[in-house]
């Protein structure tokens, strides 16, 4: 039993290095009182100076002499603002997620770097109008021209920027050192921190809300007059007025003086998004994405720490600015697989907005075209307000959707890549010269084997989920390990047509090229893409029919309307459909949706054709039918047969090491003592996981199921403990809470 005699405390967030820590003593009085995040009073330095610090850890382990270790003074009233808020969202993720605290620390606390603040230096003239000219004809006769050309310019139209006296006018920093030094010119200095937004108010539209728009609006401001903002989901599709709604509650919260966070996934965080935000709030705005470096980053959240701007839009992180009077979080495409972190701490931004704005005492607006299963869950339970947006605000009707099943294709003889149906739709379109966008959702798959005569797929008899086919053709789950050979003939209906699954879109733009020689043609895929700016080319070009089809994978469903796009095309929705995990009906079920609703969203209307083996799967049959409740109800109870999240919790702990047998027998030990445990948990597993070695590194992996989160967070500091008591050698166990996807 630990008796927690002392604490590991930083002092000072902004000192660079946040592992640098200071042991204390806890006093008797303050014994098991002391919680990692806690702010104290410490005496430090040689004059025992009181000093705010911030508890990390408590720990029976001396790190040096005991006598000579200072103690802790007390336990802080209060944290500093926004400081406080941050190291105590870094303790509720390491509890959480499993983490170290530096590496939540490190999450939550921008780092600060050496700011290269963009300093704008303006020359002056140093001398009165008289002397100057007096100078300048000095000058004159020296043949110095490039001095008498600035300073005559300067002499009718100081103050002239640095930049421009040494880029058009061509002086060198010595001469103007030199003309400083002489007193003929004064620079002066200005510390700027960029702003990256700026507000385009062409992009600016007064738009006046709907009444169902104000409705929601109102009662979700109502509830902060009433000292009670909660949380809230807007189920609406895309172009429903979501974001109209965002912008009116977020106008609401800052005239009651509060700031304002909203989370957008990097991929939606465009020009138009932000400018529209910017449009509307003006220079109050910033925002942060990865296209800033981290010292731009830095000033960002230092203006908001100082309050010169009161909306930070961005990604996951922007969840940590450190505003110092936080109102409300809105977050957008609350379903987006970005919102998980991929590094420790393993967190979800749905979770951690929920956890921050408690602290206090903030809304949080959750907002999807098609909410995440836990979104949804929660606000059917009623611990969310629902709201749902119906109508389609930009015009366009919902399109027309045909399910095509590839199953009778084949019997027909027709062993191209498009159905009839679809390959008709296309000439169509093409003789009308409209659009075409055909997809190819990829997301997830990872090589499952399917029979294209009766559409069986194989699976996992233990999780319900595909198996992946590995070199030699052998069948492997990835969540319990369960292997079988490679098969020839289907165990369903004996046809010989059973094999692994290859789609690329290059397959598809030959096939397409072949069939339609004269068509123009664009591919979008991670190929593609691969330099910079070239997603927004390719984009662009298509929003400008400089093609008349678009070929690519879930990158394309995103974004941009294209008005001119009457057809969608989704070559083989079974793809994303098996992927190994128990989010892919989810998956499949958003993607399609997304996709469908990208035709149409013009004047003219829109038709889908959904090409598939399995045509009778839920997740087909309601995304074609738009109905986002059917689906719920029906994965629901799949996701409480198996015990999958979010009706239950599942924890995947992942072992690496650079020697597999090491890998392996401590993924063997942790799930054996996992296994002990009183808690009604379920282990399965350890498996070597999906991608057994990433750059030398070996992986195993085993899973742990359970109803109460909690009992999973037991298990995980059961083991942590057991890895801190063995001391870790050079492998490292990996925790991910609720996973997205398969190890
Ligand atoms: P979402 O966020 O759900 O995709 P937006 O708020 O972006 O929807 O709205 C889609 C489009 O409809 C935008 O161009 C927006 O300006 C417009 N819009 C939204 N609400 C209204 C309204 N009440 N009246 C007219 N246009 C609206
Ligand atoms: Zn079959
Ligand atoms: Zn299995």
């Amino acid at each position: 039993m630990m008796q927690g005699i002392y604490a590991n405390i930083i002092i000072d967030r902004s000192i660079d290095r946040l592992d640098r820590t200071f042991q204390y003593r806890i006093p008797e009085a303050l014994r098991g009182q002391l919680l990692a995040g806690m702010p104290v009073i410490v005496p430090f330095g040689q004059g025992n100076r009181e000093t705010f610090g911030y508890v990390l850890e408590v720990t029976d382990e001396a790190e040096f002499e005991p006598s000579k270790m200072k103690e802790i003074l007390r336990i802080a009233e209060k944290g500093a603002g926004a400081e406080n808020l941050q190291i105590r969202l870094a303790a509720w993720m390491k509890h959480t997620y499993g983490s170290t605290m530096i590496a939540a620390l490190r999450t939550v606390i921008p780092v600060k770097q050496k700011v290269r603040a963009v300093e704008k230096r303006d020359l002056w003239p140093g001398l009165s109008p008289e002397r100057l000219a007096f100078q300048i004809a000095a000058y004159e006769r020296r043949h110095l021209d490039k001095r008498v050309r600035f300073l005559t310019d300067l002499a009718k139209r100081a103050p002239i920027p640095y930049e421009e006296a040494t880029g058009t006018y061509g002086l060198t920093p010595a001469m103007v050192r030199d003309m400083e030094n002489k007193g003929i010119l004064v620079s002066k200095k200005e510390t700027q921190y960029r702003n990256p937004v700026s507000a385009d108010s062409a992009l600016q539209k007064h738009v006046v809300l709907s009444s169902e728009q104000q409705r929601i609006a109102d009662e979700i401001l109502s509830d902060y007059r009433s000292g009670h903002p909660g949380r809230y989901l807007i189920h609406g599709i895309t172009g429903s007025g979501k974001t109209e709604v965002y912008m009116e509650i977020i106008e609401g919260v800052l005239r009651m003086g509060k700031e304002v966070i909203v989370l957008i996934p990097e991929i939606a965080l465009t020009y138009q998004t932000v400018s529209r935000f910017a449009g509307r709030f003006g220079d109050r705005v910033s925002v942060l994405h990865s296209g800033l470096s981290m010292g731009e980053r830095y000033d960002q959240c230092e203006r908001a720490r100082r309050g010169e701007i009161s909306v930070m839009i961005g990604p996951r992180s922007a969840l940590f600015t450190p505003f110092q009077n936080l109102g409300l979080i809105v977050m957008d495409e609350e379903h987006e697989n970005s919102y998980k972190s991929e590094s420790i701490p393993k967190y979800h931004a749905r979770e951690a907005a929920s956890e921050l704005a408690s602290y206090v005492g903030a809304g949080v607006v959750y907002g999807s075209a098609t909410p995440s299963l836990e979104a949804y869950e929660k606000a059917r339970r009623g611990e969310w307000r629902l709201y749902t947006l119906k109508e389609r605000l930009t015009g366009g009707t919902l399109p027309k959707v045909y399910i095509e099943d590839l199953r009778k294709e084949l019997r027909r003889g027709n062993r191209s890549i498009f159905s009839e149906r679809l390959d008709r739709m296309m000439e169509e379109r093409l003789n009308r010269n409209e659009q075409i966008m055909l997809f190819l959702n990829r997301r997830g798959y990872a090589g499952f084997v399917s029979c294209r005569a009766c559409g069986h797929v194989m699976k996992c008899p233990h999780c319900d989920v595909s198996l992946s086919q590995h070199r030699g053709g052998r069948l492997i789950c990835h969540y319990c390990g369960y292997e079988e050979p490679a098969v020839t003939l289907c165990p369903s209906c004996g046809s010989k047509y059973i094999l692994g699954f290859r789609a690329g879109t290059e397959q598809i733009e030959e096939a397409v090229r072949k069939r339609f020689p004269a068509s123009r043609i664009l591919r979008m895929d991670a190929d593609t893409t691969r330099s910079k700016n070239s997603y927004e080319a390719i984009l662009k070009q298509f929003a400008h029919h400089e093609a008349d089809i678009l070929i690519g994978t879930q990158m394309i469903v995103k974004g941009h309307d294209f008005p001119n796009v009457t057809l969608v095309g989704i070559l083989a929705a079974d793809l994303s459909l098996h992927a190994n995990d128990y989010r892919a009906s989810e998956r499949t079920f958003q993607l399609l949706t997304q996709a469908a609703g990208r035709a149409g969203r013009g004047e003219k209307p829109g038709e889908v054709v959904i090409q598939t083996y399995q045509p009778d799967h839920h997740s087909i049959i309601h995304a074609a039918a738009q109905d986002y409740e059917g689906f719920f109800e029906e994965e629901m109870t799949y996701r409480s047969l198996m015990g999958y999240p979010p009706s239950a919790h599942m924890v995947a702990v992942l072992v690496l090491s650079s020697k597999e047998t090491v890998a392996k027998a401590l993924a063997e030990d942790l799930a054996a003592l996992t296994k002990e445990s009183d808690k009604p948990v379920a282990v399965i597993g350890p498996a070597g996981a999906g991608i057994g070695k990433i750059n030398d590194v070996y992986r195993y992996v085993f899973y742990v199921k359970a109803s109460a989160y909690d009992d999973l967070i037991f298990v995980k500091d059961r083991l942590e403990a057991y890895l801190d008591r063995k001391g870790r050698g050079s492998e490292s166990v990996q925790f991910d809470f609720d996973p997205l996807n398969a190890y």
